[in-house]
């Protein structure tokens, strides 16, 4: 009879294939744990294809009017509808709308609260795992329903660009609430790392800002009366709900949905005679061009989820692979970026590849501020002899940086 297949790999799309292909093993005290490759795999390879044990749209996104699937994040607007709000440009068409991979006539909405579901199987899986005790049936409305003040409480402290949600530890609590193996839902939620009191401190401080002892009470106080359990009493003691805040904090990994970026990678793929190609990628080039000046940054639907196995990649400033959306939902792949063979450590980057280009000071100061731990990756021993040689330039950048801190970690991979 075969092994059973380790916890870590029970939201894997094929555990089996992922078990073979990787394991997660402890390297030491200070580095904890890490992922290694059990096979090799040539550049370009999917190690594994994962989904999140719980993940939640972020709140002002949705606020915002980006449209996402409540349970899987995928985008539930066409990619014109898309392209319309994204540009300010109501009357817009765009070419090709049959690369358009979003159904409207699949979509679902549960019948006692009306949010809103990509397919039936997403509206079911959400049902069994966490939402029959989140629906707010005909209260969803209702600005003094005790889940509706907690999520207004959250957006009025965390504002965009957005990092977290609050809705990822509602999730946690009701997935277990609802499951029947109470301590199995538990065990997989205490395969993520977890912190001293002090770290925890820092990320609370981190995602909330100078007032956070009085904000992380507050929270503490609407997330009791919504979901108390006697079962999870751990989870709301003081001490408790701040590693709970901290655990989600520093294992949230961001994910990026976007109907639009699906019809683009569509249309990059479409073969074409030479002057349509032009006219198409010149009608690309100035969508983005108009997008920019409506909407800026913000183009994806964006959220973030807790996934078990890709929490185990430790970060190296020269990664040989990365987490990537391409089915438009909460599905994460991991790719590898250069061959690794059987035996070699996994890892991802934590920095954006514009972060990942600074020297090791910048780079350390971004890691010890959003992630708390000094990178001893391959490139940064190497560049060891640069430490004191800071120029006055980078100082100043780095002053930017500090105003621009939010960005850091919202930035991190929700490439789609
Ligand atoms: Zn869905
Ligand atoms: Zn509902
Ligand atoms: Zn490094």
């Amino acid at each position: 009879m075969a092994a059973p297949v380790d916890d870590r790999f029970s939201r894997c799309v094929d555990p089996a294939k992922a078990s073979n292909s990787v394991e997660a093993r402890f390297i030491d005290k200070v580095k904890g744990k890490g992922l290694f490759a059990k096979r090799p795999f040539k550049k370009g390879d999917t190690i594994f294809i994962e989904q999140p044990l719980v993940s939640s749209q972020f709140l002002w996104n949705a606020l915002y009017k980006y449209r996402a699937c409540e349970h899987c994040l995928r985008a539930l607007e066409t990619a014109e509808e898309n392209a319309r709000r994204l540009s300010g440009l109501p009357a817009l068409s765009l070419p090709h709308p049959e690369l358009c991979k979003v159904h409207p006539d699949r979509h679902q909405a549960c019948p006692h609260c009306q949010v809103v579901y990509c397919s039936v199987e997403c509206r079911q899986a959400a049902w069994e795992q966490y939402h029959r005790l989140l629906c707010l049936g005909s209260s969803h409305q209702d600005p003094d329903h005790p889940l509706n003040k907690l999520q207004d409480a959250w957006r009025s402290m965390h504002y965009p660009p957005e990092t977290s949600s609050i809705m990822i530890m509602a999730k946690m609590v009701a997935s277990i609430k609802q499951a029947q193996d109470k301590e199995r839902w538990q065990r997989l939620f205490s395969h993520f790392c977890s912190r001293s009191a002090n770290e925890e401190e820092e990320i609370v401080h981190k995602l909330l800002g100078e007032k956070f002892q009085g904000q992380l009470s507050l929270l503490r106080n609407l997330f009791s009366t919504a979901l108390y359990e006697d079962r999870l009493s751990q989870w709301f003691t003081p001490e408790g709900f701040r590693s709970l805040f901290a655990l989600v904090g520093t294992n949230g990994q961001g994910i990026g949905t976007s109907s639009l970026s699906q019809w683009v990678h569509a249309c990059d793929a479409l073969e074409l005679p030479g002057q349509q190609r032009e006219q198409l990628d010149a009608f690309i080039d100035q969508l983005y061009k108009d997008i920019d000046k409506e909407t800026g940054d913000f183009l994806n639907c964006e959220g973030s989820g807790l996934f078990l196995l890709q929490s185990s990649c430790n970060h190296s400033c020269v990664p040989n692979a990365e987490a990537s959306f391409p089915d438009n939902n909460f599905l994460l792949h991991l790719n590898a970026l250069s061959d690794i063979g059987p035996g070699e450590e996994i890892c991802i980057s934590y920095l954006d590849v514009c972060q990942r280009d600074r020297s090791r000071h910048s780079r350390h100061k971004i890691l010890r501020e959003n992630y708390l731990f000094i990178c001893s990756c391959q490139k940064c021993m190497s560049q060891v002899q640069e430490a004191d040689m800071t120029s006055e330039e980078e100082e100043e950048e780095e002053e930017e940086e500090g105003e621009a801190e939010g960005d850091d970690m919202e930035d991190e991979m929700t490439d789609v």
